[in-house]
């Protein structure tokens, strides 16, 4: 087994989750494997510890293959940032009404089913690390507590991903696996478009942040700026 601890980010390709792994590895000495539909096109990694590995969450074939790559090297995975998303096709003015199902379905099989896919292939990794950790890059659409119309796929697809959080925060609270989720603001990214207030320093941070807590930090909580926000 590998003595550097190794984590794996999703969507690592570009955006927010890019920076999750440039932090990770230049930063707090991680060896990051970094997810990418086609890693051929990625350009070359930011840091010597970075490496792209192909991840497609909506393809069970791809997320079985990196689980048996990264069990036999580098033979451990201590954090999982499941960062990968989309927004789908959805407006904010869109109406329930006129509910695109398919546009729903396409977004919660990325964003959802695609997280939980990822996490379950990974869990037995992560359940022999010393101090396991995953993140849910999450959304400020995804909060229950002020949520209005609009984004349907994406809004739904990000309320399931924080359920996803506390169900797995109470199922490996004895294997002692910290799971959170966070929103990391809005950021100029191509999902968040150029005139996004943060930039992916900013909204890589929280996410980061978690993926390194001490043992005793937080689980199941949903976090911006490194402060808990309401569900
Ligand atoms: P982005 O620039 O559009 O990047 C999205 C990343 O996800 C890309 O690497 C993309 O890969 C990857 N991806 C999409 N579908 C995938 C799949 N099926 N399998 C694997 N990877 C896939 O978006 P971002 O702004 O960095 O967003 C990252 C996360 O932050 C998302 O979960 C998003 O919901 C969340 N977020 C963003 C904002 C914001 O303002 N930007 C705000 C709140 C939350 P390809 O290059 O192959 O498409």
């Amino acid at each position: 087994m590998a003595e550097q601890p190794v984590a794996l980010v999703s969507g690592a390709n570009r955006g927010i989750g890019r920076e999750i792994a440039r932090q990770l590895a230049a930063d707090h000495g991680y060896e990051v494997l970094a997810g990418a539909r086609e890693p051929d096109r990625a350009g070359a990694p930011d840091h010597e510890a970075i490496t792209y590995v192909q991840l497609d969450v909506a393809d069970q074939a791809s997320v079985g293959r990196l689980a048996e790559r990264v069990g036999s090297d580098p033979g451990r995975l201590d954090v999982l940032v499941n960062n990968a998303g989309i927004g789908g096709r959805t407006g904010y003015g869109a109406r329930l009404a006129d509910a695109d199902l398919e546009d729903i379905k396409e977004v919660l099989e990325t964003n959802l089913f695609g997280a939980l896919r990822l996490t379950k292939a990974m869990l037995p990794l992560l359940e022999q690390s010393p101090h396991p950790r995953v993140v849910n890059v999450s959304s400020g659409a995804g909060q229950l507590d002020e949520m209005n119309g609009g984004i349907h796929g994406y809004r739904l697809s990000k309320v399931g991903l924080n359920a996803l959080t506390r169900m797995l925060a109470d199922d490996e609270a004895e294997a002692r696996l910290l799971v959170n989720s966070m929103c990391p603001g809005w950021v100029r990214t191509d999902m968040g478009g150029p005139s996004a207030s943060r930039s992916v320093e900013e909204g890589a941070d929280t996410a980061v942040w978690l993926a390194t807590l001490p043992d005793d930090g937080p689980s199941g909580g949903f976090f911006r700026d490194r402060k808990p926000i309401p569900w």
